[in-house]
């Protein structure tokens, strides 16, 4: 098709449609295509345009007509969605860019087996019913090509997506015509022999009926019309395809005209169908059970007509459908026909000439795949069919990924790739590392998008964080992650909690028993030894509370002196202290996020019940809640051992924006042998990146070291130790 022809087909349905547009966008694509050819040796342009034509069929707007021209430029060529944007828009780059996913998804999940699934995914990817149709009207091109790719067994791949995927999806949003042909076409490729003898048969009977269809219609045309009716009567053969499938479905053969033909009554409105369908009632015997009324109740495709079988004229059998213009239409052309009734009505209403461009615009802007399934919803009478669209709605909210294998998992919108660990497996979830998202290593807060490929990197030594619960989205891997730390933290609290006790009966000159314990459980309101280490580890209960149940005599005792905690941190330590060795950060002792305590810094802990202790740096602003309850305050200070476990000490970073100065900064952090465990950026401008730091080191010296090295580097603005 050449170049004025198309931009013709596209004026004589839509005068105001974007001429310069249209043209800018076929030289650009033509362009752009330059020497490449298709299987069949015909330059590649040729598809693309004659794309766009298929969907001048459909009367779509000039900016799905420019999608078509342009939708392989991005996949095939050296042109790129920002040059698309700036030379013809963010509508048209928007709908470029929904068609190539969609064929990005397509060549990554060949080995996905589920086409219900798979259809799931290319719709929640069509947000723009324009994106689909175009897709749509891809596949048909591509479909009515097929014969000349050279290898059997891509085509007969491509040729049952089609069946399993694509036809389906025509189907659903009432695009009769492209589900058809996209069947017939992946029939004749998958069963040709089939497909051929029930050709043959169709024309042995069409011949042998001979005149008898031009009789038919013209019956049927005076019976309506000596009814007063304005009535258009068409027949219509049925695809080879749709014969099979009948076939197939009742058992049985064909012999009759009626079962390769279907006659359609096309009248003016409502009324007219059912004057229409009680004359031809009137007339001819009805042959039982095939009257169907999807005038008041519709297809969940939002497909509408009477549906009848009659002993017709000439005493053959027939099948009559009878419809409106505007239900004929949708009939052929589904929600593309739909949303050009919609265009011709805002047209209309603007009530000046000319006007049709801008409300092409408006309202393809408001246009959404979600807003078309309301509608259809408008449509839709029963329980079944709500729930069908209720399905479809719920795809908005969801996002499709697969594993490497190609296996879809279906997530929540927001999952992050712990998510998708915890929904392959939990063993997987509790161990993963980090995710390769389309091959890229990225972090596990990451939310996944529709189609990523999510690969997760697990490790033996990993154990879940309690910070996942913050950003995971699925209840799954949050009750996962629940009952894990919880587990963990109950072991902790119990160390901590028998190693006080202990303590206090030691320092008493009392022994500490497993007998002794269980005689006061009662008492205490405790069910097992092991829930009393809890309550002494959180604080819900004291040390010395339990030693007065066991020996009352220890009443009299004068209460012991504040432990040192901290000074006690490394288990080596065998002069009393307690051994806290492995308390990570949220357990019965940890660091406070407000000021990073590090060994050197002077610190102190805060008591709180049921979270045990947490250290501050003395001159931390969060003590100043704690200044009226002197009784929460332990002295602490750093054992001389401390620094083989790293601490965390976090950084206020200020670094140019600039080619290299991520680099820097983190080759000078690596230098000195400091470890980032963490990293967020907390404002980021034209010139400056602003971030926040978390990084691993051994005490307060070493920060220092890093603090002053990163200073000394150019392209680091300011560092300072963050206080929040
Ligand atoms: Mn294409």
């Amino acid at each position: 098709m050449r170049q004025y022809e198309l931009v013709e087909r596209v004026r004589a349905y839509d005068p105001g449609a974007d001429e310069d547009r249209l043209n800018r966008a076929y030289v650009y694509a033509l362009k752009a295509h330059g020497s490449q050819t298709r299987d069949n040796g015909d330059p590649y342009f040729s598809h693309p345009v004659e794309v766009a034509g298929i969907l001048t069929e459909l009367k779509l707007d000039s900016a799905s007509i420019c999608t078509a021209l342009l939708h392989d430029v991005v996949e095939d060529t050296e042109g790129t969605l920002a040059e698309i944007e700036r030379l013809f828009g963010g509508e048209i780059a928007r709908l470029v860019d929904g068609v190539t996913k969609l064929n990005r998804i397509e060549l990554q999940s060949e080995h996905t087996k589920a086409a219900e699934n798979f259809r799931k995914l290319v719709l929640a990817m069509s947000e723009d019913i324009r994106v689909l149709l175009v897709k749509l009207a891809d596949r048909l091109h591509n479909m009515r090509t097929l014969h000349f790719i050279k290898s059997d067994e891509r085509r007969r791949r491509i040729a049952r997506e089609t069946m399993d995927i694509y036809a389906p999806l025509a189907e659903r949003i009432g695009l009769q015509r492209f589900k058809d042909e996209l069947d017939d076409l992946a029939f004749a490729e998958l069963n040709p022999e089939a497909r051929d003898s029930i050709r043959q048969r169709m024309e042995f009977l069409q011949e042998r009926g001979g005149y008898l269809t031009e009789r038919i219609i013209d019956r049927l045309n005076r019976d309506l019309s000596s009814e007063g009716m304005e009535a258009w009567v068409s027949g219509r053969i049925k695809t080879p395809y749709s014969v099979w499938r009948k076939m197939q479905k009742r058992n049985v053969g064909f012999e009759q005209l009626a079962d390769i033909m279907a006659f359609r009554v096309v009248v003016k409105d409502i009324g007219d169908c059912y004057r229409a369908l009680g004359a031809l009632h009137g007339r001819y015997p009805t042959v039982p059970g095939r009257f169907k009324d999807y005038l008041s109740t519709p297809k969940p495709n939002g497909y509408r007509s009477l549906h009848t079988g009659l002993i017709g004229p000439e005493q053959q059998r027939i099948e009559v459908q009878i419809r409106t213009t505007e239900m004929h239409e949708y009939a052929e052309y589904g929600v593309a026909a739909h949303w050009k009734y919609k265009q011709g009505a805002a047209a209309g209403e603007a009530g000046a000439p000319g006007a049709t461009e801008g409300a092409y615009q408006v309202e393809g802007r408001k246009f959404r795949w979600i807003r078309e399934l309301l509608d259809i919803l408008e449509h839709a009478s029963n329980p079944e069919e709500f729930l069908e669209h209720t399905k479809l709605e719920m795809y908005q909210d969801q996002v499709f990924c697969f594993t490497p294998k190609g296996d879809l998992i279906a997530l929540p919108r927001g999952a992050t790739p712990v998510d998708f660990a915890y929904a392959v497996h939990s063993e997987v979830g509790h161990t993963c590392v980090g995710a390769r998202v389309n091959g890229r290593m990225m972090p596990l807060r990451t939310a996944l998008q529709n189609g990523d490929q999510v690969e997760i990197v697990t490790s033996k030594a990993q154990q879940p964080s309690a910070d996942w619960e913050n950003f995971v989205a699925t209840g799954k891997a949050k009750a996962a992650i629940r009952r894990w730390v919880r587990q963990e933290q109950r072991d902790q609290f119990a160390t901590l909690g028998r190693e006080m006790l202990e303590r206090q009966f030691r320092s008493d000159g009392y022994e500490l028993t497993e007998k002794g314990l269980t005689g006061i459980l009662k008492k205490l309101k405790q069910d097992t030894v092991a829930d009393l280490y809890v309550a002494v580890g959180q604080g819900n209960l004291t040390a010395r509370e339990v030693l007065v149940s066991v020996f009352p005599a220890a009443r009299e005792a004068k209460p012991s002196k504040i432990v040192p905690l901290a000074r006690a941190r490394r288990s080596k330590r065998k002069d009393g202290a307690l051994p806290l060795k492995g308390l990570i950060p949220g357990m019965a002792v940890h660091f406070a996020a407000c000021c990073h305590p590090l060994p050197g810094d002077r610190v102190v802990g805060i008591v709180t019940t049921g979270k045990g202790v947490t250290v501050h740096t003395i001159d931390c602003d969060t003590l100043a809640q704690f200044q009226d309850q002197p009784e929460r305050w332990v002295d602490l200070s750093w054992s001389s051992e401390a620094g083989e476990e790293p601490f965390t000490g976090r950084l206020q970073v200020v670094v140019s924006n600039e080619p290299g100065s991520l680099g820097s900064l983190t080759t000078v952090i690596g230098r000195h042998e400091a470890n980032i465990s963490n990293l967020k950026i907390t404002n980021r401008s034209l010139d400056f990146f602003e971030m926040l730091i978390d990084l691993e080191v051994e005490d307060l010296k070493h920060l220092t070291h890093v603090i002053a090295a990163l200073r000394a580097t150019p392209a680091i603005s300011s560092v300072e130790r963050a206080r929040s």
